[in-house]
């Protein structure tokens, strides 16, 4: 006898329009970022899986990343359209917020963009939302031409830097950040500026304008150069030539700094904890031709088997200073994980000092911009530490327009070169052991 398939209890669910698996990863992605506090970067994997067209990928990327750089002004939209305001994490917020972002800044048609919205609602006040949106968008809704930062971050940067900074680093937020490249031979500076139509600002460096196919540019292939800040090069240059003595490059992956100083011809030695990311480390070696002995370890453990001439330090941190590329870090930052990761960098330094040798070098760095992980970090350093001194850069060691400060490190903020593209937000420091 034939059997009748049974029928299911729930209604299924029509299958997702165009666009919309996209959108429904979106939501998922800025809810690992908001909700669980993971990495943007990180969670994208996670969150697109089942997605395989590179520009869809990209889209979701997009969404995300534009949402939480806006989410301030996006969230003062919202409620100047609703009468009852909602919860931060409600789903119709969400929803509206990409809604937005989309119609706002990406450039969706505004009827696409709440098309592919309202599904993700599932259960919920779609009707709201709709309204809401239609309000905000019959009356034009424009979003201001610079972010509003969160109140917590501006005070918190206020509070440390001055009035001026938050309005800088706002302004910075939303300028695309040019390309800076490092060269692998610093003596064809020059050269490679014209070639690739940038500007140098130091040897061994080359700013463009923002690009979307850098590894298409000449000289990619080769190896003759790659993608670095200009702020994140100045702890490498601080060691200048190596002239075949060790350094022992800590924290390592991807390798920026591993590349630049393998160029400068150190012996190097890279440890970092991470596997994976040691392995991008040696496949940016190899593309560029140089070579390091690469540890896979956690410093809390390792130890050298004889000190070193120089140890440079790219201690963890909360990567405040990379804002502009990553504004998840905004969100996910606060007053508990700066005080975390200032504990474990005072145990890394103080790790690292003792594998420098008498007359070496030690170098700490640090892209934050929370003094906790910088200046408050090598002053406390410096007074349980008598064997080391600052040893101030000079001049012709920084990038144009980046200056020692009074105390003999380097401090970069938005504001130095703004006209210029701006850098990332670092801390630097050159010691000298006796
Ligand atoms: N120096 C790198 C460059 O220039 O490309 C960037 C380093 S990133 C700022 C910090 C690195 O510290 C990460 O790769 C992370 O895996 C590593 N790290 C964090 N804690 C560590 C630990 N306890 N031991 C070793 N590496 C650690």
């Amino acid at each position: 006898m034939a059997s009748t398939p049974p029928v299911s209890r729930y209604p299924a669910r029509a299958p997702d329009a165009p666009g919309l698996p996209a959108r429904r990863a979106a939501l998922r992605l800025l809810d690992a970022v908001l909700r669980r506090g993971d990495p943007l970067e990180i969670a994208l994997h996670g969150a697109s899986q089942g997605i395989v067209d590179r520009a869809d990928r990209a889209l979701v990327h997009a969404i995300a990343a534009e949402t939480l750089r806006h989410l301030p002004d996006l969230d003062a939209l919202i409620d100047s359209a609703t009468r009852n305001r909602l919860p931060d994490d409600a789903k119709a917020r969400m929803v509206l917020r990409i809604a937005l972002v989309q119609a706002l800044v990406l450039g969706t048609p505004p009827h696409a963009a709440i098309a592919t919205a309202l599904p993700l609602v599932d259960g919920g006040p779609r009707k709201l939302v709709h309204g809401v949106f239609g309000t905000l968008m019959r009356g034009t809704a424009t979003l201001p031409a610079v972010p509003a930062l969160l109140p917590e971050v501006a005070a918190r940067w206020a509070e440390q830097w001055g009035e001026a900074m938050p309005e800088a680093a706002a302004k910075a937020f939303v300028v695309r950040p040019p390309v800076d490249v490092t060269l692998r031979d610093p003596t064809e500076t020059a050269m490679w500026a014209e070639r690739l139509g940038g500007e140098s600002l130091a040897p061994g460096h080359v700013r463009l304008p923002a690009h979307d196919a850098i590894t298409e540019l000449p000289g990619f292939d080769d190896g003759a150069w790659w993608v670095q800040d200009i702020a994140a090069s100045i702890p490498a240059r601080l060691l200048g030539t190596g002239e075949g003595r060790h350094v022992l490059d800590l924290c390592a992956a991807p390798g920026g700094k591993t590349m630049q100083l393998a160029a400068a011809g150190w012996s190097v030695t890279a440890i970092d904890q991470s596997a994976k990311r040691l392995t991008r480390l040696s496949d940016n070696l190899a593309r560029v031709d140089l070579s390091a002995s690469v540890v896979t370890a956690d410093l809390r453990d390792w130890a050298p088997e004889a000190p070193a001439d120089a140890v440079l330090l790219d201690a963890p941190c909360t990567a405040t200073g990379i804002y502009r590329r990553h504004p998840d870090v905004l969100h996910r930052i606060g007053p508990r994980q700066i005080a975390e990761l200032a504990e474990l960098q005072a145990a890394l330094l103080i790790r690292a000092a003792d594998w420098v040798k008498p007359g070496g070098t030690l170098v700490y760095a640090t892209c934050s911009l929370e003094q906790a992980e910088g200046e408050a970090q090598i002053t406390r350093f410096l007074a349980e530490n008598h064997a080391f001194t600052i040893a101030p850069p000079e001049a012709e060691e920084l990038p144009q327009g980046v200056t020692a400060t009074a105390e003999g490190w380097v401090r970069t903020l938005p504001l130095p070169l703004a006209d210029k593209g701006g850098t990332d937000g670092f801390f630097i420091a050159r010691m000298v052991r006796h």
